[in-house]
């Protein structure tokens, strides 16, 4: 295994049973379908994805606060589900959107903060308070708040205090689910200079999921593309963005140009509403909605095909990976020769 490789998710699935309604049974919800990707030590891979896209299920079979329904996520060769949650939590942190609702407002902030130190019992009382005080000197927060209850702190003060809860424990990796869209406008540049400082200083690893692609664009190294619970196209940031492959990524970028001044995805997409992962479209999940679509996308699913450093599940591409095939396969990935098969 490549030692760069700090997570690796092979093949995740996470399936729910929910109800269709009174008397009406249940149905499974395919919220995450083979997801494969790798996090390289120190690096920035942002995950983007409307609303429903399973981005956020991600974010929590990463951080082991769900078990996967099949396939395996390794931390640094280990199967995470062989990790004691304690132990897990001194390796992958979160940071959640929501500041308000992440920080329990009958703690003060230094007891929130110090709360990972407490429940892996490192240090005294007083060695607690020291690492807590440069946590926030660190965050840029004054320690005058250390004494103070989180609702007594604006919101951007509160999401500085999740940050330094987070990093306290000097992970490997920190899940930044929509860490500032609950943020005022203002304030969301301040708390993504800071996370970017921190990376830095701290040489901390970060998947940041968001909707908003400007975000994913200003802080992410490589970028996935979530649609209906799988990776439809992964890509270097500068280069997903200069020449989106997959029409998906397209009609993303077209709609945000149009839509939204502060390129955030709208809920309900331009061209047609999204689909529910209970009613998954057969072949290539996005051909009831693509511009593209050809004969073999509505029976057909599409393939994970490497171009270049990146990946793209299109069959459009199918011609292009025929003439540079890859001598090495990317978990989950096939060849055209693979797939002649199905596609005749
Ligand atoms: Fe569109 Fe077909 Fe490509 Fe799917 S496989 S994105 S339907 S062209």
């Amino acid at each position: 295994m490549n030692s760069d490789i700090l997570l690796d998710v092979d093949d995740v699935a996470r399936t729910y049973s929910v109800s269709k309604g009174l008397f009406r049974g249940r149905v499974p919800l395919r919220a995450v379908r083979g997801v494969s990707l790798t996090l390289q030590r120190g690096e920035v891979l942002g995950i983007v994805g409307e609303s429903g896209c399973g981005k956020s299920t991600l974010a929590r079979l990463l951080l082991g606060l769900e078990d996967t329904s099949s396939g395996r996520i390794l931390l640094d060769g280990e199967p995470i589900s062989s990790i004691s949650r304690l132990r897990l939590t001194r390796r992958i942190q979160p940071v959640f959107q929501d500041p308000f609702s992440s920080l329990n407002p009958r703690k003060t902030v230094a007891a929130l903060i110090s709360l990972p130190l407490r429940a892996h019992k490192i240090g005294t009382p007083r060695e607690q308070l020291r690492k807590v005080e440069e946590m926030v000197d660190l965050v840029g927060l004054p320690r005058r708040i250390l004494d103070s209850p989180p609702n007594q702190l604006s919101g951007g003060q509160r999401q500085r205090v999740a940050i330094a809860r987070a990093l306290i424990m000097r992970p490997d990796i920190v899940v930044c689910d929509e860490p500032t869209s609950a943020l005022d406008v203002s304030v969301q540049a301040q708390v993504l200079n800071l996370l970017q400082d921190l990376r830095e200083q701290l040489n901390v690893t970060y998947v940041l999921i968001s909707h908003n692609l400007a975000v994913v664009e200003y802080m992410a190294k490589r970028v996935a593309v979530m649609y209906l619970g799988r990776i439809v196209e992964e890509n270097e940031t500068a280069a997903l963005f200069a020449e989106p492959r997959h029409p998906y990524t397209r009609m993303l970028l077209d709609s945000v140009l149009t839509a939204d001044p502060d390129l955030g995805l709208p809920d309900a997409p331009i061209e047609s509403s999204y689909p529910s992962p209970t009613a998954i479209p057969g072949g290539c999940s996005f051909h009831p909605r693509c511009v593209r679509a050809f004969a073999p996308c509505g029976t057909v699913p599409p393939s994970p095909l490497r171009l270049g450093v990146g990946s793209v599940e299109c069959h459009l591409y199918a011609d292009s990976v025929e003439q540079s095939a890859p001598s090495v396969r990317l978990p989950g990935e096939t060849t055209v020769n693979d797939r002649e098969g199905s596609l005749s």
